[in-house]
């Protein structure tokens, strides 16, 4: 079983090792990347993922600021840190942690934030860019599962590729990018959502099966062929009796799905610290803009 997992940690190792490099140039030149992320309300989950990419940033000296607000923040100050960060020369990264309280308009606060200092890839322009063929900034997360699928050499080019979800930070990207004309792309790409009727009969035809929805067990043995190749982006959280109070699993029913698939990602260990990675690459990528 252990064979078959695609284990995020060293492709993000790679990712790092990648950027050594460039950090050292930049740190030569007095420039240290830095990312400033927008927190707003005390999601638990939010927290501990705002914490994580702390801690990335740090490991690699590069510099991270949590601007922390209040549940019940007006939009305007959020509004106003935005047009502050984008001229601070300092800051090379603007991250809103999503989602956001109900009474914020996340797409109105994201479309605030200066194009060259989208390190998430979520602005209409970057987005833009990335359905014409020509990212800037690509979305981590759909990113992530572009290295995973380098490193692992698995080619998608010809290949039928179902992704299920069809969100702007997940689906909708990969849909952009496995269907161009990319190293890896190429594919055929289908993608389901909350409206598709008979979702199996979709994902059994997936060569390659990604699942971005947030639903735990959403996909079984009996919804997929033999040999299929999964990403299970999916994070859930499952209540149990430990000390932590709950434990992650992903979108898919690893147990049960582990020998029909050929590889799956696990979760956690799979996509999750890629996102991560891809974030440090794409702050230090706008570090290095700045500077050429
Ligand atoms: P979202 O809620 O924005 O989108 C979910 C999508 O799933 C929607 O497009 C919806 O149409 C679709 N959907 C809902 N129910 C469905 C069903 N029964 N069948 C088919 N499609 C259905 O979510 P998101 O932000 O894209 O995140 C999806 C999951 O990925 C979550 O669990 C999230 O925590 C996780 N995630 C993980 C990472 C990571 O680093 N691994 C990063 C981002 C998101």
């Amino acid at each position: 079983m252990e064979n078959k997992k695609l284990l995020g940690k060293p492709v993000a190792e790679k990712i790092y090792l990648s950027i050594t490099e460039k950090l050292q140039k930049l740190h030569l030149n007095s420039i240290i990347p830095k990312l400033s992320v927008i927190l707003i309300g005390n999601d638990p989950s939010s927290k501990i993922y705002v914490n994580s990419k702390k801690k990335a940033f740090t490991r690699m000296k590069c510099k991270s600021e949590i601007h922390h607000f209040d549940e019940n923040v007006l939009e305007e100050h959020v509004i106003n840190l935005v047009d502050n960060l984008n001229s601070d020369n300092t800051v090379h990264g603007i991250l809103i942690q999503l989602p956001l309280p109900k009474h914020l308009d996340s797409e109105k606060i994201i479309k605030k934030i200066n194009p060259k200092k989208d390190v998430d890839g979520f602005h209409p322009e970057n987005l833009g860019n990335l359905l014409q063929g020509n990212p800037t900034f690509i979305p981590c997360t759909p990113y992530g599962c572009i290295e995973v699928l380098k490193y692992y050499n698995i080619n998608i080019k010809s290949k039928h590729v179902v992704i299920v979800g069809r969100s702007n930070i997940v689906g909708k990207p990969l849909f952009a990018l496995l269907s161009q004309r990319f190293k890896i792309g190429n594919a055929t790409v289908t993608i389901c959502h909350s409206h598709t009727k008979n979702l199996s009969k979709y994902t059994k035809m997936a060569d390659v099966l990604i699942v971005a929805v947030g639903k735990s067990h959403l996909i079984t043995d009996n919804m997929i062929k033999d040999g299929v190749i999964i990403l299970d982006v999916g994070i859930n959280r499952i209540n149990d009796t430990s000390q932590k109070g709950y434990y992650i699993v992903g979108d898919v029913d690893f147990d049960r799905v582990v020998n029909k698939a050929s590889v799956i990602t696990p979760v956690p260990g799979g996509i999750g610290p890629m996102t991560i990675a891809m974030l440090l690459y794409n702050t230090v990528k706008s570090a290095e803009n700045k500077f050429i």
